[in-house]
């Protein structure tokens, strides 16, 4: 299973865009085969909030998604202007909205929207992306519940691998709601020694250089290098930045931007045993475990006997 590249890397690439590819087939068989039985498709509600340009590429991909295996996704585009109020109104007719399943607020929101007090009022059972207050406590109590996506498809993405986790030394650098803190609660579940890492830590590097597995979720372009890897840990990127190209590259190869992560790929790809490339490691697992998300809601409003366990790889 080793990788090599046109870099002379010699860790394993973690491709999240063929585990994705795979997750996605089983569960579209698993729609196709409940159909009937449930009545009609799953349904994902996705609320877009002014004209982030980066916010319409990842809605494209989820509804493209969605499309591929079946799930019925209805986007509701507001005004950047719009009140926090006036978008709680719209989730509370989609809590009742008996053809909805799950639903989702695209981060990041315009400055005067309250994201907690939206989060909030999502039917915890229909939070596609387990950000409610209730399913992080269900994460906290090892209790069943929708599981934030970025984490949850990282965990898959390991799984699906066989990387261990148990007994390994961890650092997940960042502690966000989104990505951090949920990550370090999903691999002490699976009995990993883990450490948390922030703007505020010192001397970082000497931290990292002894994490087996090291998750970078800072949000920092290129942070990491290979001064921060200990020889053959596993690196997971979960940065995702958008970069302007060299003007050369730009006209050649179509595009102005480029996609980099918080680790430098290459140099850290000489050293690693293993690591998730950008594009195509973490983003396509955070909307695979949406589509999971969204398709076990269903499962349970339409009293289907589908186990999720059944339907993943
Ligand atoms: P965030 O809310 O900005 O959190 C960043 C975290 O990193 C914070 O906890 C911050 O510490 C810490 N940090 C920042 N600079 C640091 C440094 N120099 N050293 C150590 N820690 C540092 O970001 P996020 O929402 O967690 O997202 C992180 C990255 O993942 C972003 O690039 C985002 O675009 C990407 N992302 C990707 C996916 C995907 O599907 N691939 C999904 C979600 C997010 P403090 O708490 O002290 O400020």
């Amino acid at each position: 299973m080793l990788y090599r590249d046109s870099y002379g890397s010699m860790a394993l690439r973690l491709d999240g865009r063929k585990v994705a590819g795979e997750i996605e087939k089983c569960l579209k068989d698993g729609v196709s085969s409940c159909l009937k039985q449930a009545g009609r498709p799953p349904g994902l509600a996705v609320i877009r909030i002014g004209d982030d340009a980066a916010s319409a590429v990842y809605i494209s991909n989820k509804e493209k998604a969605c499309a591929r295996i079946g799930v019925k996704s209805l986007v509701f585009h507001f005004n950047q202007d719009i009140s926090t109020q006036d978008v709680i109104k719209e989730i509370e007719k989609l809590n009742r909205n008996e053809l909805v399943d799950g639903i989702l607020v695209q981060l990041p929101l315009p400055k005067q929207i309250d994201e907690a007090e939206l989060l909030k009022a999502i039917d915890p059972d229909k939070d596609a992306d387990g950000l409610h207050t209730l399913n992080l406590g269900r994460l906290l109590k090892d209790e069943e519940g929708p599981r934030s996506c970025t984490p949850a498809g990282v965990m898959m993405l390991l799984d699906n691998y066989q990387i261990p986790i148990e007994g390994k030394r961890v650092v997940v650098i960042g502690r966000s709601i989104l990505v951090g803190k949920p990550m370090a609660l999903m691999l002490q579940s699976a009995n990993a020694t883990v450490t948390v890492a922030h703007s505020r830590t010192r001397d970082l590097a000497s931290l990292t250089k002894q994490a087996d597995l090291l998750v970078v979720a800072a949000g920092k372009p290129r942070m990491i290098g290979p001064e921060y890897i200990k020889d053959k840990a596993v690196v997971v990127d979960v940065g995702i930045h958008r970069q302007p190209k060299p003007i050369a590259s730009a006209s050649s190869q179509g595009g102005k931007t480029l996609l980099c992560g918080d680790v430098c790929f290459e140099e850290v790809s000489k050293i690693a045993s293993a690591i998730t490339p950008v594009p195509g490691g973490v983003g396509p697992m955070t909307v695979s475990m949406l589509l999971v998300n969204t398709i076990n809601s269903w499962k349970n409003h339409c009293g289907l006997s589908l186990r999720m366990t059944d339907l993943l790889p």
